[in-house]
């Protein structure tokens, strides 16, 4: 693409999230894989377990990281999905962090019985919240938790996954290049459930910084 010396108006910012006890990790991309864990696809209705995972993408402009995050527009199901979330340098995998796939799951639903693309149920603002990183390699097995207003709703295990994170970023390989400063969420375990304004959501790995946020009132 032609380098331009000026632009129309001033380029957005670069979306950077923290990294432990360094600089800020600058976001690219973010790809999100659906169905990566068994319990997960049955509780969603699907019957083949061990089914190719979905691939989808969110903006970097979704992006969240609390203390509040805004409860989106226009749905009435809004759903929790807690995932391991690994972070992509010059030189493959570089840290990790826990992170939820919002998910209007209503408005994902009227998509997928439409047979149409996901995003209005998935690539809204404020729909990937994340937690600090952790520089190194991400853990490949491990508790994955989520609670709401202290009772568990998500609980699992890293080990559960039916891809590992070496599986999934070949199988992303395939469709895309992978670049530094992308992100991949990579599939949450059963329990996904309502979220409410005013719900307090925390989530850990083990291993990884844990993530706690709370859900804020609907945006007028
Ligand atoms: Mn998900």
């Amino acid at each position: 693409m032609r380098k331009l010396m000026s632009y129309l108006f001033d380029p957005a910012p670069v979306i950077a999230i923290p990294v432990e006890g360094g600089a800020g990790f600058p976001v690219n991309r973010i790809f999100c894989v659906g169905q990566n864990y068994a319990d997960h696809i049955r509780e969603m209705g699907g019957t083949d377990t061990s089914v190719e995972p979905v691939l989808f993408m969110k903006p970097a402009s979704a992006l969240a990281s609390g203390p509040d995050v805004p409860y989106p527009p226009v749905t009435t199901d809004l759903h929790h999905e807690v995932e391991m979330v690994a972070a992509f340098g010059p030189d493959g995998v570089i840290a990790a962090g826990v992170g939820i796939d919002l998910t209007r799951r209503d408005l994902q639903a009227m998509a997928k019985k439409r047979g149409g693309p996901w995003e209005i149920g998935k690539a809204f603002d404020n729909g990937a919240v994340i937690g600090p990183l952790r520089p190194g390699p991400p853990p490949a097995g491990g508790a994955i938790k989520l609670s709401v207003n202290g009772t568990v709703r998500q609980e699992g295990d890293l080990g559960q996954m039916n891809r590992s994170l070496p599986e999934l970023l070949a199988l992303i390989g395939k469709y895309f290049t992978l670049l530094p400063g992308d992100l991949v969420f990579t599939g949450t375990p059963s329990g996904v459930g309502p979220l409410l304004p005013g719900d307090t959501v925390e989530a850990t790995i083990e291993g990884l910084p844990p993530l706690t946020f709370r859900m804020t009132d609907r945006k007028a």
